[in-house]
């Protein structure tokens, strides 16, 4: 068979990220060759999002290019499943379309080579997930840290949310292969992780993750597993839900040096009201007294959140409900999203009633806020001494490097020389951004 030149476009979130790496290591299993410029490939997969409207037209967008510029091209991931055979609509002559769990397909469609193929996928459990500990590109920020995903699909049906469609069921991986997948990344230089699930803390509910029958809580049995591995240093996972927040979790963190202190834990609203009609499942107070919680354990336990602005039927007060629970749990760092109404959710069959503009300047409103917030919650900082993995040059300026601590928070500071990626070091913060810590070596 031919060996091709192939290029992955990934859009969307880091299960896409990390889906893009095991088909880039699967293709090049099979023989291809991957290449970094667009005019050298003669194959290019685009894997897609459609959690909102504009996500969705982007990477559709982009195939559509490709195509006109006379490249074998493929479209993977959420886009696919949520058009189904209407992709070769929306995409006339696009070579072959799979969804979020047949990704593992395409060295064998690419194989063929006998066009047009659709695989949507379902509920498929993917093959080869590990093969990036096979080739040992594992970096996505840097060769040092790897996403593993953990938990498939979602079964929270969130009215507004279109993922459970589109990546099909929960379904728990083996916790004996994903020790033994970041056991094989840590041999190849992997010091960092990241456990990816869209609902992680749920890791072992719908199925039985560990083999002996384990009634407890698998996922901090996980991480307390995980911990164990010689050479890992750090350990992450996303996204949570307050619902996971238990005592098992909270005493992993307290035992854990290599767990780290940071928790995506996305609120979407701060108004019970809207809360209950996301189907979100917990109210504006059980969702504080989980933040309170985990701050409880270490004051600077950074927590970062999604939010939704626009839901059908926010009025000014909810959003002002939003405001004051995001000035109340004290984020690190936040992420805004105007509501886009996706086809066959629950509340897409609600009118879409805030204007486009006023999403636009509720948007405006609580970026300024965190901007705030994010200055005073990292001015606090200031004098600490900070534990750092040095991830590479910064990007503004070479001759700094650029780092994260514990809490997700980038650290920057001049280099001494002796410094290497993937190692911990001390940092002394001595200047602090919204968004980012400068420092010296301590
Ligand atoms: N599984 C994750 C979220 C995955 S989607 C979780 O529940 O934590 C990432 C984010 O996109 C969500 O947290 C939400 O804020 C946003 N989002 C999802 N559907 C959306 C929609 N229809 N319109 C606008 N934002 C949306
Ligand atoms: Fe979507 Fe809710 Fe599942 Fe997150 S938990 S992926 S927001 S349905």
């Amino acid at each position: 068979m031919n060996s091709v030149k192939f290029l992955i476009h990934t859009y969307g979130c880091q299960m896409n990220v990390r889906d893009s790496e095991a088909v880039e290591a699967l293709l090049v299993r099979a023989g291809h060759v991957r290449v970094e410029r667009e005019e050298d490939a003669e194959l290019v997969v685009v894997n897609s999002c459609t959690v909102r409207q504009k996500a969705e037209e982007k990477a559709v967008g982009k195939a559509g290019n490709l195509i006109a510029a006379g490249k074998i091209v493929g479209l993977m991931g959420c886009a696919v499943k949520r058009l189904g055979p209407d992709v070769f609509k929306r995409i006339p002559k696009l070579h072959f379309a799979v969804g979020p769990r047949a990704f593992w397909m395409i060295p064998r469609i690419v194989g063929e080579g006998r066009y047009p193929v659709l695989e949507t996928g379902d509920d498929m459990v993917p093959q080869g997930m590990d093969a990036h500990a096979e080739t040992g590109r594992g970096g996505t920020f840097a060769a040092v840290q790897s996403y593993v995903t953990v938990l498939l699909g979602c079964d929270n049906r969130c009215s507004y949310c279109i993922v459970p469609d589109v990546r099909g069921h929960e379904y728990s991986r083996p916790a004996e292969d994903v020790v033994a997948e970041v056991r094989c990344l840590v041999e190849r230089g992997v010091k960092e992780v990241c456990l990816l699930g869209q609902s992680v803390l749920r890791y072992g509910v719908r199925n039985q993750a560990w083999e002996d029958g384990w009634r407890g809580e698998a996922f901090p049995r996980l991480l307390r597993a995980l911990d164990g591995i010689d050479g890992l240093e750090r350990i992450r996972f996303t996204s949570a839900h307050p619902k996971g927040c238990t005592d098992e979790l909270l005493a992993v963190y307290r035992d854990s040096r290599k767990v780290c202190r940071h928790l995506h834990l996305p609120v979407q609203s701060g108004s019970d009201r809207i809360l209950a009609a996301m189907g979100r499942r917990y109210t504006r107070a059980e969702y504080l007294d989980a933040v309170r919680r985990l701050r409880a354990l270490d004051p600077e336990f950074a927590v970062t959140t999604d939010v939704i602005v626009g839901y059908p039927g926010e009025t000014e007060a909810d959003f002002e409900e939003t405001r004051s629970l995001m000035e109340e749990a004290g984020f690190d760092n936040s992420f805004v999203f105007k509501y886009s109404p996706r086809p066959g959710t629950r509340s897409a069959a609600l009118p879409d009633d805030v204007p486009t503009s006023e999403k636009e300047r509720r948007n405006q409103v609580l970026l300024a806020d965190q901007e705030v917030r994010g200055q005073r919650r990292n001015e606090r900082l200031v004098g600490t001494v900070r534990e750092v993995m040095v991830e590479g040059p910064s990007k503004r300026n070479e001759s700094r490097w650029s780092g994260r601590d514990g809490g997700n928070r980038i650290v920057v500071w001049d280099r001494d020389g002796g410094e290497r990626v993937g190692d911990l070091v001390k940092v002394r913060i001595t200047a602090a951004h919204p968004q980012t810590l400068i420092g010296e070596l301590a």
